[in-house]
């Protein structure tokens, strides 16, 4: 004899009851079958609906209730020939009338007991088997319909009664013997009472039903058939690469599912594991899928941890008081007193000076509680022994489970930092004694990302998924993304790290894609199938989809973006730009953004702001970190600059035409007095005095001008251009002198004795400012540990190439760092 439950989920059309038929039919051969059924998919929530609708004397509730019975009395046509039909409709019209005519009287009275309740709730049980078994006997199958009632017998505890173990037993046992047909169907879920008062035994309770008749009976196995393939390593609704577990014992079984895993109601496996009957998860969609098997001795496998779950909707109570360890039998009394309110108790925690204590409940509690806590401290509240009752809502546990934790060290460790490294906030902690569990609870919006983060770095941690959120598909943007194709293979297979494009936009479009956006084609995708682009919904989408692993890339120039890194990094999503303005603004927004990083372990990271891919900042950072000091800065920061008077001679081309032409070239700003003004050098330096610990603002840096003051006021870029041929006596003198003296123009960033300035500079050939080619940058650092001989970075420092692998430097920096 076998048990076998089918959950709503695999009863919720026609055609899943027509899978369940297959599996039935084949194993009957074999076996006499016990097939447990609970209500179709969502009937049980729609009559507890109808209830507190009729209760609240909302005559919606005929409506819910019409379409109740319109589903069954459809599945009824669907399933049976006409002959089957009428008979079975005679009884389900009569169970949808008895439940018709109570909820009309809940309706008059608008008054709903929990045992009115009950017998309105059982009924979807009643149904489904009553469906099922007539579609069994049309099918051929020796079937018969049994009746629950007549042997789970349970307490007066309407809603989630408790069982009579004993007595339960003692009537199974002569009740099935006595039971010939080949398949027996039985409700789940429901029960009675000792007064003959129909019960329920909680929610998702068939499952239990199941349990204690495989447990009465010696049952071989007990299989429990629903829509997913096993007990899965999280939740597979949050988690999407979660996967079955092949084996699991029966403890970790129950602390998987105390902390949440529905797929099996948490009671049931105690009757059988009592009696060592082994359950099997099954898949009713795909009945070859192995599954899970719950049973005593697993083989052992290499994860440190079986699963990771999670309970919504907690609320976190703390009581505390300076004088608690003075209150005599205090937790005696706080759990008595929630005991007595039929609050239960999720988790406890408790610090070890014994000033406060913090217990997790049901949401659904939080009134009863606070009632029932105030009541029973309601004197240490008034001569304020204990502070006020603090109680925090919306809530939510995560908790690893194995019962291999005793011997393992670090795990604890590993998942507050994995949790802290995403920004996940820990209120509570606690890990029982037994040690098969650690849970810790967090806020309920941030459940989805410490299920995934957890779920990566126990059981995918070789392979670690870094979500770019891209804004910006310009000449950088674009390179970047053809380098991120071209080098993600490598580093899946070398780095172990997954990078994909989450989310993209440039000015007109935005799309987000969580399975990630083909890199071969992102801004192809982006067009053809993004929605306009609103930088403000960009970034609510971004922070809403709430991803483990996530990096902002501002890949424009835009003061807009860069004045919405603070709000990014608050939410512990890490950002990379090219983008100076962030690091150039006043000197306590630079610095808040690096706050904002450290407290909410996000990175912010800004490489290419100087010198493009050349490694300074980094370079730097090291050198300020390892206790090194930056005594003077010399520095060739602009590629333009150093292109044009490469370029510019004073005796071919004029000034004008150099400019002209580098400006075609993409080696300028589509306005070029940006750069020739000097502005852009001035940031740079800027940002590497800061990076250097050093307070600066902007204005902190002088700056000798070589372009003539009324060039630059000119009102347009053509006129810019048209007024420097005018001064092409200027630019030529100032080559000439430098020529003269044996050097070269070169336009340099200096910090010498506390002071910066930048300015067109004459440079002697012995200087390494000398031989700087095309438009590469050089920067000097003269340091404590480099007092003589400077620290020299130099190389090509513009260009898209450089720039993009600059960020893309910065990425994978963080992503190591996650
Ligand atoms: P049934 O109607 O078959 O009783 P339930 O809805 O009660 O089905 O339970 C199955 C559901 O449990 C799955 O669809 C899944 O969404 C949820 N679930 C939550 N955690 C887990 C987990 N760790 N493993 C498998 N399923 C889980
Ligand atoms: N139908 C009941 C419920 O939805 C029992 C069950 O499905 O196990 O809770
Ligand atoms: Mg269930």
């Amino acid at each position: 004899m076998k048990v076998l439950k089918f959950g709503g989920t695999s009863l919720g059309s026609p055609e899943n009851i027509k899978k369940v038929i297959a599996i039935v039919a084949k194993k009957s051969q074999n076996d006499q079958l016990i097939i447990v059924v609970s209500a179709f998919s969502g009937v049980t929530n729609q009559l507890q609906e109808c209830s507190r609708l009729a209760e609240k004397g909302d005559e919606n509730y005929k409506a819910q209730l019409d379409e109740l019975i319109n589903r069954h009395l459809e599945a009824v046509q669907d399933l049976l020939g006409a002959k089957a039909q009428s008979g079975l409709m005679a009884k389900v019209r009569l169970v949808l009338n008895e439940i018709e005519d109570i909820l009309k009287g809940v309706f008059l009275i608008q008054e709903l007991s929990n045992k009115t309740l009950d017998k309105v709730i059982g009924s979807g049980e009643v149904l489904s088997a009553f469906i099922v078994n007539e579609f069994f006997l049309q099918e051929g199958m020796k079937s018969n319909l049994i009746n629950p009632l007549e042997f789970i017998l349970t307490d007066s505890e309407f809603g989630k009664a408790n069982v009579d173990m004993a007595l339960t037993e003692e009537k199974i046992k002569p009740y099935f013997q006595n039971q010939k047909a080949d398949v027996l169907v039985c409700p789940g879920f429901v029960s009675k009472d000792l007064y003959g008062n129909s019960t329920t035994l909680g929610r998702g309770g068939s499952d239990y039903t199941a349990a204690l008749i495989a447990a009465a009976l010696d049952a071989p196995e007990l299989e429990i058939w629903t829509d997913v393939s096993g007990m899965m390593t999280a939740n597979p609704k949050y988690v999407k690469q979660a996967f079955a577990i092949p084996q699991i014992d029966y403890e970790e079984a129950m602390e998987l599912t105390h902390f949440g895993a529905k797929v099996l109601y948490p009671p049931s496996v105690h009757p059988v594991y009592k009696k060592g009957i082994p359950i099997y998860i099954k898949n009713t969609f795909e009945p070859d899928a192995e599954g899970t098997k719950i049973h005593e001795f697993p083989e052992p496998d290499s994860q440190s941890i079986k699963g990771i779950s999670c309970i919504e909707n907690i609320a976190l109570f703390n009581l505390s008081g300076s004088s608690m360890v003075g209150i005599p039998y205090f937790s005696h009394r706080l759990f008595e007193a929630l005991a007595q309110a039929k609050v239960s108790v999720i988790l406890i925690t408790q610090a070890s000076s014994e000033h406060s204590i913090c217990v997790a409940i049901d949401l659904e509690d939080v009134e009863k509680a606070k009632f029932a806590i105030e009541k029973a401290f309601s004197l240490e509240f008034k001569e304020e022994m204990l502070n006020p009752l603090y109680v925090e809502t919306d809530l939510a546990i995560v908790a690893l489970v194995s019962s291999q934790m005793k011997n393992q060290i670090g795990l604890s460790g590993k998942m507050f930092s994995v949790l802290g490294q995403n920004g996940i906030n820990i209120k509570a902690i606690a890990q029982g004694s037994s040690e098969k569990n650690i849970s810790a609870v967090i806020d309920k919006k941030q459940v989805k990302k410490a299920l995934n983060t957890l779920h990566e770095s126990f059981f995918l941690s070789d392979l670690k998924r870094v979500n770019l959120f891209i804004v910006g598909t310009g000449n950088v943007g674009q390179t970047l993304i053809d380098q991120l194709n071209q080098q993600s293979e490598y580093l899946k297979e070398h780095n172990q790290i997954d990078l994909r494009i989450s989310g993209i936009a440039n000015s007109r479009k935005m799309l987000f894609d969580l399975n990630g956006i083909p890199l071969e084609n992102a801004v192809e995708t982006l067009m053809e199938k993004g929605q306009k682009m609103d930088l403000e919904d960009f970034l609510l989408e971004m922070k809403a989809l709430n991803l483990r692993n996530s990096i902002f890339i501002d890949n424009t120039a835009h003061e807009v973006v860069a004045n919405t890194y603070a709000g990014v990094l608050e939410s512990s999503i890490s950002v990379v730009t090219p983008n100076k303005i962030a690091c150039t603004g006043k000197f306590g927004d630079y610095k808040n953004l690096k706050n904002l990083a450290l407290r909410y372990r996000s990175h912010f990271r800004f490489e290419t702001n100087v010198g493009a891919g050349l490694p300074v900042i980094n370079t730097l950072d090291d050198l300020i970190k390892s206790g090194d000091e930056v005594l003077g800065i010399q520095a060739v920061l602009s590629g333009s600059l150093n292109f044009i008077f490469n370029n510019y001679t004073g005796e071919g081309e004029s000034f004008a035409d150099v400019v002209k032409q580098a400006q075609v070239e993409g080696f300028t700003e589509p306005d070029p007095r940006i750069d020739l003004s000097g502005v852009d050098v001035k940031r740079k330096i800027l940002i590497l005095l800061r990076e250097s610990g050093f307070e600066m603002e902007l204005d902190d840096i002088d700056t000798i001008p070589f372009i003539p003051e009324k060039c630059m006021q000119a009102e347009n870029v053509e006129k810019f251009f048209e007024a420097i041929a005018k001064e092409e006596a200027h630019f030529k003198k100032l080559v000439e002198e430098a020529n003269a003296e044996g050097k070269k123009l070169k336009y340099v960033a200096t910090f010498e004795n506390g002071k910066a300035n930048t300015g067109l500079e004459k440079v002697a050939p012995d200087s390494p400012l000398y031989n700087l080619e095309g438009k590469d940058n050089i920067v000097l650092f003269n340091t404590k540990r480099y007092p003589e001989q400077p620290l020299v970075i130099k190389g090509a420092g513009a260009g898209a190439a450089v720039t993009a692998s600059g960020i893309f430097g910065d990425i994978i920096r963080i992503a190591n760092a996650l």
